[in-house]
């Protein structure tokens, strides 16, 4: 099926709008921040603030540059003195500072920084050498890191750092936050985040109309402008379009034959390998990646405590247990055979007790597994050949696991 007009028109508008903002962040014409991943930036859109993503700039920079170019970012970082054993986004985009500081490796200059303390360690010490470097303010958000769900004590702190945020940003930007174009923000992050998990949602339909690849690349709005009109608008025909790709059966492989879920984050060196899986007949089906951090809903009547419960909630911030709940959950909502554990070295935060939750899928559900190791954004050492031969060879598990069902 074409792609609908008005999902292109509406994805068009969206980055229309993102590169005019850019362009004005570029310029010095806009107040400008580099948040981490995961973060309330609905209330610096409600204030007009320009939220830039290191970590999505690394990604983006991953997945469109050769792997010689970001090799080259890589080898600039350690030059700098930065291991590139730490966080592969933070040295594909510290690296980038470095190697082209007349443009600061693309970014436009922050007019303050903001990082976040509860979704991983790397966060802030990232931001501390961005801080030296540019020589800005610099705002932490704290937060608790849950070892169970959170509770009411952690709600109350979280809404506390928001309100200390709210404060920090009028100080710089000399003006007040809106409360009316903060609840519209909210309205708008709510909407988006509905279409969004209506979307996923949709990947329980056999075959699955959307692919992973797609969602990696479509996430791009949400995860920047969370509580922007291009948005919410976007997603909505997005959503149109997926659903009717659902109702009349539209596939996004050759042949739907096995339905898995990718653990981890994608590998944007080498994104052709989901479309590799795809000409095998095996699809993703789910992913904690999109659904644990962008489907989260909010309640406009309770911003603060919506955006309390959503940035606390994210994947890295849940304790074993309950990744082990919501995967098994996941298994069985979305008729899955098999998982793919991409033991990422670029993202410790993610990859913890992965192995953990195999083996319990594979113990408690039989839940085959595929297991191997690479970096999501540092293609050094990544042998695309060998990793196909492994998907050949866990596709014959799959097989035989079918066909023993079928006989017993
Ligand atoms: S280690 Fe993972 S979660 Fe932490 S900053 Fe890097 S990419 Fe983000």
């Amino acid at each position: 099926m074409e792609e609908r007009e008005e999902v292109r028109e509406l994805r068009n508008a969206f980055y229309e709008k993102y590169f005019q903002d850019l362009a004005e962040a570029q310029s010095g014409n806009k107040i400008t921040t580099y948040v981490t991943g995961y973060l309330p930036s609905e209330i610096l859109l409600a204030m007009d603030i320009f939220p830039f993503y290191p970590e999505a700039h690394a990604s983006v920079g991953c997945a469109f540059n050769p792997a010689e170019e970001v090799d080259k970012l890589c080898r600039s970082a350690e030059i700098a003195g930065i291991s590139r054993d730490l966080c592969a986004f933070s040295t594909c985009a510290l690296g980038s500072m470095h190697a082209y500081p007349e443009t600061n490796g693309g970014m436009p200059r922050p007019t303050f920084l903001i990082s976040s303390a509860y979704t991983c360690g790397i966060h802030v010490l990232w931001w501390e050498l961005m801080q030296y470097y540019y020589q800005v303010p610099h705002f932490i958000i704290d937060g608790p890191v849950l070892c169970a769900d959170y509770e009411p004590r952690h709600i109350e702190f979280f809404i506390s750092q928001i309100k200390e945020l709210i404060s920090f940003l009028e100080e710089q930007t000399k003006s007040r936050l809106d409360p009316d174009r903060f609840r519209r923000a909210i309205e708008l992050s709510e909407s988006a985040s509905w279409y969004f998990s209506e979307i996923l949602e949709l990947r329980k339909t056999i075959p699955s109309p959307i692919s992973f690849r797609q969602l990696t690349v479509e996430m791009f709005p949400i995860v920047t402008f969370p509580g922007a009109e291009e948005t919410t608008n976007f997603y909505r025909a997005l959503y149109e379009e997926v659903r009717e790709k659902a109702e009349r059966k539209i596939s996004v492989a050759p042949r739907e034959e096995f339905r898995l879920i990718w653990d981890n984050i994608p590998i944007f060196h080498d994104l052709d390998l989901i479309d590799y899986f795809e000409s095998q007949g095996m699809v993703f089906v789910y992913e904690t990646f999109f659904k644990e951090y962008w489907s989260k809903r909010l309640d406009p009547a309770h911003p603060f405590e919506s955006l309390a419960k959503k940035y606390l909630s994210g994947w890295t911030n849940r304790r074993l247990e309950r990744k082990i709940e919501i995967i098994e959950e996941a298994v069985e909502s979305h008729a899955v055979d098999g998982i793919v554990v991409f033991q990422n070295k670029g993202c410790r935060a993610y990859s913890t007790g992965q192995l953990d939750v195999a083996m319990s899928l594979q113990e408690r559900k039989g839940i085959p597994h595929l297991i191997f190791e690479g970096n999501m954004a540092d293609p050094g050492g990544h042998d695309r050949n060998k990793v196909r031969e492994m998907v050949d060879m866990f596709k014959d598990v799959l097989k035989s696991r079918k066909a023993g069902r079928k006989n017993g």
